[in-house]
Parts: C-alpha cells; sequence; structure tokens
C-alpha cells in the first residue's frame, strides 16, 4: 500500500502526512469523490511512525471535554464509528472499560464535573460507583468513589490506520513513504506541494502534519498561533506476571487546568499493560530518547512566549513530570495512590511518544482540536488525544474544509 518514493507529478489532492488523520482523511475525500486522485505524501520510511503508532490504545468515550467543543462531539461520534468499522473490517477493538478513580475527598467535585459533562455529551452507559464496586470491577484499585465507563476499549490505531490506507489504495489513492514536504506554493489555479523527488501540482492539500503541523501552515500564511510544543509521554510496563494487578483501564481524576489525562493503567489490544505516559515539555518535535534535542525545535519552543509563561504556571507540575522522568520510583509513587499493590519491582522501561500539543501565545494549553484553512490548503493544527479515537468523524470535518477547492 505505502509506496517509497515516488509521489505523483499531478492530481487532485495531496494529503501530507500518513499518521491516522492523514489517511482518514484521504480515505474519506476518496469515498466521496468516485474517480479522484489523491496522493499522501510521508517523510518517514513507514505510516503510523510518529503519534499514531505511539499511544496508550485507548478508544475514549468522551467524558472529559468541554459539552459543545469539536473533541466532545467528535469523540462521541467517532468512537461508535471506530467501533463498527473494526467490527466490518476484522480489526481486534475491545470495549473493556474504564474506571476514573477518585482518591480522596478532594477529588470528589472534580469527579462530578466530569459526570456531568459524560452524560451532557451522551456518554453510553457512564455511571458514578463507589468503594466496594471499584474492587469488584478492579480487585487491585481503591478510592473514594470513581465514573465507571463501558464503552471505553482498547484498539492498535496503527493497525487502523494501515487499513485506511488499504481504504485509500482500494480507491485509486496512493500513498508515498520517504517523501518529506518541503513548501507549499501557489500556481494559479493550483498548489504546488515540493518534495524531496521535485514537486506534485494539486487542486488542494490537506496537512495532517502531527508535531510539525504549524510550520507548513505558518508558511502557507495561516496564524503563527498556535505553536506546537512537543510533551514527551513516557511509559513503563508491567512484568508479564504482574499483569493480573490490572484488568482494563485505571485513570485519575485528571487536573482540570491541563488537556492530559493523567497518568493511567492500561491493559492493551494485546494484553501488555502499560503505565502513564508522563507530560514532560522537551527539547526535540521527535524526542524519544529523553537526551534528544533539535536546535531548530528548541529555539521555537524557546522564543514562543506561550512556553514561558505556561512553565511559570504549571512550576510544580513541571517539577513533578522531571521527577517522574528523571526516577522510576517517583512515577510509580504517582500510580500507587490507586493501585496501592504497585511496585517499582513490579515495572519495565516502556515506550515513548511525543504529544504534538498547541500552546497559544498567553500560555495556554489549546483544549479543542483547531482546524485552519489558507488558499487551497487545510491545515490540521491540533489534533492531540482523542484524535485517533475521532479519526473517522473528524476526517469528515477535514474533508468539510476542503470541499471548497475540489
Ligand atoms: C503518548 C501518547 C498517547 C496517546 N494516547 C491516545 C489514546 O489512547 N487514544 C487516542 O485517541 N489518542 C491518543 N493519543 C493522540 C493520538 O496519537 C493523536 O491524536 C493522533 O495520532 C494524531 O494523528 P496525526 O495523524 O495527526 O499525527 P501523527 O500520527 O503524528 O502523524 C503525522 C505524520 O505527519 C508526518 N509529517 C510531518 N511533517 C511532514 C512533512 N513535512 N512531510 C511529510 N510528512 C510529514 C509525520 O512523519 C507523521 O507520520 C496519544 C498521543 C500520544 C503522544
Amino acid at each position: 500500500m505505502a509506496d517509497p518514493g515516488h509521489p505523483p507529478r499531478e492530481c487532485d489532492v495531496v494529503v501530507v502526512g500518513a499518521g491516522i488523520l492523514g489517511l482518514a482523511s484521504a480515505r474519506e475525500l476518496a469515498l466521496r469523490h468516485d474517480g479522484i486522485r489523491i496522493a499522501v505524501l510521508e517523510r518517514e520510511g513507514s505510516i503510523a511512525a510518529h503519534q499514531t503508532g505511539r499511544t496508550s490504545g485507548v478508544i475514549h468515550a468522551g467524558i472529559y471535554y468541554r459539552p459543545g467543543s469539536l473533541k466532545a462531539r467528535l469523540c462521541v461520534a467517532g468512537s461508535r464509528e471506530l467501533y463498527e468499522y473494526c467490527e466490518e473490517r476484522g480489526i481486534h477493538a475491545e470495549r473493556s472499560g474504564k474506571l476514573i478513580v477518585a482518591t480522596d475527598e478532594t477529588e470528589l467535585d472534580p469527579l462530578a464535573e466530569l459526570e456531568r459533562r459524560g452524560h451532557e455529551n451522551e456518554v453510553p452507559g457512564l455511571r458514578r460507583i463507589e468503594t466496594a464496586e471499584i474492587r469488584e470491577i478492579e480487585p487491585h484499585a481503591t478510592g473514594v468513589a470513581a465514573l465507571h465507563s463501558p464503552a471505553t476499549g482498547v484498539v492498535d490505531f496503527a493497525e487502523v490506520a494501515a487499513s485506511f490506507g488499504r481504504d485509500l489504495a482500494a480507491s485509486g489513492g496512493s500513498v508515498a513513504t520517504g517523501s518529506p514536504v518541503g513548501a507549499l506554493e501557489q500556481a494559479g489555479n493550483a498548489i504546488s506541494v515540493r518534495h524531496a523527488c521535485g514537486a506534485t501540482r494539486a487542486r488542494a492539500v490537506v496537512t495532517c502534519a502531527g508535531a510539525w503541523s504549524d510550520r507548513l501552515a505558518v508558511a502557507c500564511g495561516a496564524p503563527a498561533e498556535p505553536r506546537i510544543v512537543p510533551f514527551r509521554g513516557a511509559y513503563l510496563r508491567l512484568r508479564p506476571e504482574r499483569r493480573d494487578l490490572v484488568r482494563a483501564n485505571i485513570y485519575p481524576v485528571p487536573d482540570p487546568d491541563l488537556p492530559f489525562l493523567g497518568m493511567h493503567l492500561t491493559r492493551g489490544i494485546d494484553g501488555e499493560v502499560l503505565l502513564g505516559p508522563s507530560a514532560l515539555m522537551v527539547g526535540a518535535r521527535d524526542a524519544y530518547r529523553l537526551t534528544r534535542v533539535r536546535p531548530r525545535d528548541l529555539a521555537e519552543t524557546l522564543s514562543w512566549p506561550g512556553s514561558w509563561k505556561l512553565a511559570a504556571r504549571f512550576r510544580r507540575t513541571a517539577w513533578r513530570e522531571a521527577r517522574n522522568a528523571a526516577s522510576r520510583r517517583s512515577f510509580v509513587e504517582d500510580l500507587r495512590r490507586f493501585v496501592p499493590e504497585l511496585q517499582v519491582s513490579d515495572v519495565l522501561p516502556g515506550p515513548a511518544g511525543i504529544r504534538a500539543q498547541a500552546l497559544a501565545r498567553d500560555g495556554s494549553l489549546v483544549d479543542d482540536f483547531v482546524v485552519h484553512r489558507t488558499e487551497r490548503a487545510v491545515h490540521v493544527r491540533n489534533a492531540p488525544s482523542p484524535a485517533a479515537t475521532s479519526s473517522l468523524a473528524l476526517a469528515r470535518l477535514i474533508a468539510d474544509e476542503a470541499e471548497p477547492f475540489l
């Protein structure tokens, strides 16, 4: 399905980025327009090489998000559609369920707010439970109350992305890997996409470039705001013989001022139990190794006023995240609040991902999905979690934005 190099010289739509959103958007356009010529250009040697291939694998049900927001609407619709899609295609997805656990009285009000949002967002089956029932659902978890979401589940998003790519190929579209896009230039009534193998002329471009999504957008005349700031999410894994500590998904009550859901314990579709992810601002948009620093990425983060305002506002959180990055003991201690039996000796090193999180100039982390339009181009500017869950529904919105150019 993915063809190394060789993008076409001419087509109707170029999609930049073969993560789950680029592939879902290309697929959506191909299904809408018979005979349309679509090329997805991906700079890496394979699809799903960044965020899409490095998630917790959780199909979110839509509990957390502000009612009426894109995240709320598209997550609830997208998760329903994703389960249906997986069933049709024989992709293993499981409604394994999830607990959001309040560990003390101070978390009861935020838990009640999550419950209110969940009901307003029409999350199926969501209900509040007390201590005894927490133990029935997750025998090793503890708390004063919890929300139980039976519609939350797990899947391998890289497998879903590959399936979107096959659907695209079946409609005549193509994916060219090893094809970094360097610039987009207006060329009369078309747009010229410059890449490693030359240029492709198209009627429209959709950029779904994840951690690099601000660069092409700004070069096309989109607003400089928001800037992408990379947040590294590191995981630990449970030793196979300790996986019985977690049946499905156990989450904390998150900090309401941050768009991250907090460090959780998740049994993936492959049976592996991941702990995390942490959320540390880092010096490269691909800092899968903590020590990787890229001067351009670092300069862009440091020159953005929002980075300094964010750091000042969340000094204590930043300190805790740095501690968790440096110390496995501290990482485990955070999770022991709701799974007290967990020991440092139960864990092994795990994978890491980089969240492409948009940051506003005033230091606020942009909460909702953001899509901008420039001349003949649509740019996805903020698509963090739950964008993988929402991909089928978000792709419809992206395709709607591209329609006027087709
Ligand atoms: C640690 C972590 C855990 C997460 N857990 C979940 C979860 O459990 N559930 C959930 O719903 N979501 C989760 N997410 C969020 C989810 O991964 C993202 O929302 C989603 O993958 C975004 O997809 P994307 O296609 O926009 O980005 P990506 O998958 O990052 O794809 C962008 C692609 O664009 C390519 N690209 C960039 N610039 C160029 C260029 N100039 N030319 C060519 N190609 C280019 C990149 O190489 C990349 O392949 C998680 C994210 C992280 C980091």
